[in-house]
């Protein structure tokens, strides 16, 4: 099945898009083609030509535009939108999934302000090789359908090639898209988005007595696990700009997150985070700061008494912590081998959490050691507080009803052997800018099968050095 794409967004009032077509590139070119993720989407690759890829032929059903949007950044309200993007429509795959194909990078629109519209290579081998990652790590995300270099170059500190992602989302709507409707003061344009955000991504809760309160609950139960998730193997995002934060509950924006290494809960990477707003230990409170936004633009939606509507909105954003904390539990429950949580188990999560930061152990390599029956080789478990600490999990565990064999195998696809380490992606996408992508293509084979590693990929899931790690920073790659 070729290109089978619908502009169901174009429903919307005009004011939330603008339909317009992608700047004329020299000499487009493809650098990475995801073909499990075309073949996901129904298409061949004779479909995927770079005519269409780059935005010059319009595919079948395709009109493109840029979307409107508003977010808080940083904790400041702005008028944003795409000012670098455009989305070519919603793909219907052979299954009747909707995505959208956005083309970023794809020239200005008038949401670019300042900025050039245009993208640089590394950044967008950045966020397909993590989008990638944390996809295969079993968390929602973006994907990355394709990378162009357009033949063009970029300026920013330094001449950059330029280039496009292809990305894939279940859709783009933000909690800055509702942000944007909410000032758009009318209040039928608002009752749009959110019906048709209802209808596209939570068609269950059509009809239910007061379906904007239910969608508070739904949106804020899937940050909330989309964020436990995060914590889970270590992820920082690094931006958590409401206009970065998916309704539907995907991991989106790939320009300054990274996975920490040794276990700092507050650890920041991103260049402009001077305050740590985005730290690790953060996320979930930040979390719940933009579903606070969220909830306030759909107030008038809720009831017309103002003062009842508030009281109904934080009474659903309670769901928030319930469902951060389950997933947040139950998934810590998984890495350590236990088949439930209660009390017993928790003081063991939360001691085992302050050893790996008091030893500044390894967060993904520790948990993984710790899965294997032949480890305990590392400094770390021989720490006299450690043993002691594995003595008591021993304990624990010999109340599973697993088998010791089993449990362990249980663990092990919970605990990644390989994540995209920092200093191997800044390598990586430092040679793919010189045109050899053979260290880009190994660590993107290794990330794709994160719970077990081929034994010529060992490499690959060191840590890094004192040297490589100290000092890292991530940039926003615009
Ligand atoms: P981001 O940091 O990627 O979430 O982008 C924040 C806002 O800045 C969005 O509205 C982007 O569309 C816009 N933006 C980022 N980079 C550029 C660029 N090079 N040209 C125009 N707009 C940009
Ligand atoms: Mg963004």
């Amino acid at each position: 099945m070729p290109w089978n794409i619908e502009t169901s967004y174009l429903q919307l009032p005009e004011e939330f898009y603008h339909k317009q077509t992608a700047s004329k590139f020299p000499a487009p070119q493809r650098v990475l083609t995801n073909e499990p993720l075309a073949e996901m989407l129904g298409l061949n690759s004779k479909d995927l030509d770079n005519s269409v890829l780059c935005g010059v032929v319009k595919a079948s059903g395709s009109e493109p535009f840029a979307q409107a949007y508003a977010g808080h950044q940083y904790g400041h309200f702005t008028f944003l939108g795409d000012g670098r993007a455009l989305v070519l429509g919603e793909q219907v795959t052979p299954q009747g999934e909707r995505f959208d194909i956005q083309l970023k990078g794809s020239g200005r629109t008038p949401f670019s302000r300042m900025g050039d519209g245009k993208a640089a290579l590394g950044p967008m081998l950045r966020e397909y090789l993590m989008s990638e990652a944390m996809h295969y790590l079993g968390i929602p995300t973006t994907r990355s359908l394709a990378v162009l270099t357009t033949g063009e170059p970029v300026f920013r500190e330094t001449v950059l090639p330029g280039a496009i992602l292809v990305r894939v989302a279940s859709s783009h709507i933000r909690v800055g898209t509702f942000e944007f409707a909410a000032r758009l003061n009318d209040i039928s344009k608002l009752r749009s988005l959110a019906n048709y955000t209802i209808k596209r991504h939570f068609p269950d809760i059509q009809g239910s007595d007061n379906s904007y309160l239910e969608l508070i609950r739904l949106v804020s139960q899937r940050q909330a696990k989309l964020i436990a998730s995060w914590l889970l193997v270590g992820f920082v995002h690094g931006v958590m700009n409401t206009d970065n934060v998916s309704i539907c509950g995907e991991t989106i924006d790939y320009g300054p997150c990274a996975f920490i290494n040794s276990y700092d809960p507050s650890a920041v990477f991103s260049s402009i985070d001077r305050h740590g707003r985005y730290a690790f230990s953060n996320q979930p409170s930040i979390g719940l700061w933009n579903l606070a936004r969220f909830a306030e633009t759909l107030l008038p939606l809720i009831d017309s008494d103002l003062g009842k509507a508030k009281e109904k909105a934080e009474g659903a954003l309670n769901i928030f912590a319930t469902a951060f904390q389950d997933t947040w539990r139950t998934g810590m429950g998984l890495k350590l081998g236990f088949s439930r949580v209660d009390a017993m188990e928790l003081k063991l999560m939360e001691r085992f959490l302050t050893l790996l930061e008091l030893h500044r152990a390894d967060f993904n390599n520790t948990f993984r050691e710790l899965s294997l029956t032949d480890a305990f080789q590392s400094d770390f478990f021989r720490k006299t507080d450690v043993v002691e600490w594995r003595r008591d999990w021993l304990t624990v565990q010999s109340q599973n009803t697993l088998s010791i064999e089993d449990n362990h195998k249980l663990m092990q696809s919970k605990n990644p052997a390989i994540i995209p380490r920092n200093h191997l992606v800044e390598e990586a996408l430092q040679e793919a800018q010189l045109g050899n992508f053979t260290l880009f293509h190994r660590l993107l084979k290794a990330v794709r099968t994160p719970f077990q590693i081929d034994p010529e990929d060992l490499d690959l899931g060191f840590p890094p050095t004192k040297e490589q790690e100290e000092g890292y920073q991530t940039f926003c790659g615009t």
